[in-house]
């Protein structure tokens, strides 16, 4: 069984003292948390890593942490990057790849999603790739073509005990920052896809412990109906993860 994963996209915002103060806010509204029955995990900034694992660390907080990109690269000339070896000691468990801002203002490709992929796994962290298609695919009925194209692109190469260790998150970029929810119907519709092309490319196992998050406007008003999804495992959460009390009640969906 999966356990339900939420995570929150910090994004371009708050500086290491704001975000300590997220930490420290979010340890007293999670204290007590069964994280084996839920895990809650932050994305912050590269900047605020340290403090938050120090923060995490020092107050035993029930929180893991993760980046929200990384290199493709392993170490060397590559000024302005961060390795996955750094995040590693750095304590991270998690690093976002291919997200849909990446995609769009940094060019990512489907190649460099892969490699980035790779360079999580090959560091230790679990990569949460980001896959979701834009509003005029979705018009034309073809969010599901497009996002397991992306997928399939993301996932090139990797084994199927690899691919079973990953998160998948579902974000049709529609609804990211939009307020605009996809249906609980909507995200399962490309969740299962999601799973079902796991299952058919490495078979039950993969499928089975893959954990497939939904993304986009997600809030704690709409995160239980969607978490009743079969194949919607957690949330990647945007504009909602930057409110201690707000991303404590998204994580505490089921109390
Ligand atoms: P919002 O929750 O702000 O819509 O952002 C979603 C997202 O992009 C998380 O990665």
């Amino acid at each position: 069984t999966r356990t339900p994963l939420m995570a929150g996209n910090w994004k371009m915002n708050l500086d290491w003292k704001q975000g300590l103060s997220l930490v420290e806010d979010l340890g007293d509204a999670l204290k007590g948390l069964d994280t084996s029955a839920v895990e809650a995990v932050v994305l912050p900034p590269f900047v605020d890593l340290r403090t938050v694992q120090t923060a995490v660390d020092a107050g035993k907080l029930p929180i893991g942490y993760g980046s929200q990109d990384i290199s493709a690269h392993e170490s060397g000339a590559y000024t302005g990057e961060v390795s996955a070896s750094m995040l590693s000691a750095l304590g991270a468990s998690y690093a976002t790849v291919g997200h849909s801002e990446r995609r769009e203002y940094h060019g990512e490709t489907e190649q460099v999603t892969n490699a980035k992929v790779k360079a999580a796994l090959d560091g230790g962290l679990t990569p949460i790739l980001c896959v979701g298609e834009p509003l005029e695919e979705r018009k034309a009925g073809k969010q599901v073509e497009y996002t397991l194209a992306q997928l399939e692109g993301g996932l090139e190469g990797l084994s199927a005990e690899q691919v079973g260790s990953l998160v998948v998150a579902y974000e049709p970029v529609w609804a990211i920052g939009t307020g605009e929810v996809a249906t609980p119907d909507d995200a399962q519709e490309v969740c299962g896809a999601i799973r079902d092309w796991v299952r058919t490319a490495h078979g039950e196992a993969a499928a089975d412990a893959v954990r497939v998050l939904y993304g986009g406007s997600v809030k704690s008003s709409n995160v239980a109906e969607l978490m009743t999804k079969p194949d919607v495992d957690g949330a990647l959460v945007g504009g909602a993860s930057l409110k201690a009390d707000e991303f404590a009640k998204i994580v505490r969906y089921l109390e």
